[in-house]
């Protein structure tokens, strides 16, 4: 089974991922985007892409939609912080983070398209009307360094 991670209503081709690599991006973004967050905004985005835990929603369901990951959020910035985030995995040389090794040329493979995807939300997607509030307090995951969800650790579920 595949996941699809999208940018719905715009003329973007959808990312096809295995559930493998679509946990692998998922993990680096939630593990490398914690060590740069500071806004509320940027520790919600990282929230809501560990939601798609698979421990949780299951294999085959954890694609997800930009327009919902970047709702109420300002989408250039947003797009700018997940594209930063993009960047900054292709940089590294070792996954230290990681309690696996993954296929870096997937890897580096699924980062780059990804990060196209979120560049086109940035300039597609319309502001929102109100600044972003968040309506609870993040909290990091004391082994892992990556946000919690609301049903814990996308580490701790998974390895
Ligand atoms: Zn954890």
């Amino acid at each position: 089974m595949a996941n699809t991670i999208s940018l719905r209503g715009a003329d973007a081709e959808a990312l096809v991922l295995s559930n493998g690599l679509t946990a692998v991006l998922i993990d680096v973004l939630c593990l490398k985007g914690a060590e740069i967050a500071i806004a509320a905004w940027q520790k919600e985005i990282l929230v809501r892409l560990a939601r798609h835990d698979a421990a949780i929603v299951g294999d085959g369901f954890t694609g997800f939609d930009l327009t919902d990951i970047l709702c109420d959020i300002n989408p250039a910035e947003g797009a700018g912080f997940l594209s930063d985030i993009c960047s900054m995995a292709e940089q590294e040389k070792q996954w230290s983070g990681l309690p696996y090794s993954p296929d870096r040329e997937l890897l580096l493979g699924a980062l780059l398209r990804f990060k196209e995807l979120c560049l086109l939300a940035g300039r597609y997607l319309p502001s929102p009307s109100m600044p972003f509030h968040s309506r609870h307090p993040y909290t990091l995951c004391n082994r892992h360094g990556v946000y919690l969800h609301e049903e814990g650790c996308i580490f701790c579920n998974n390895y």
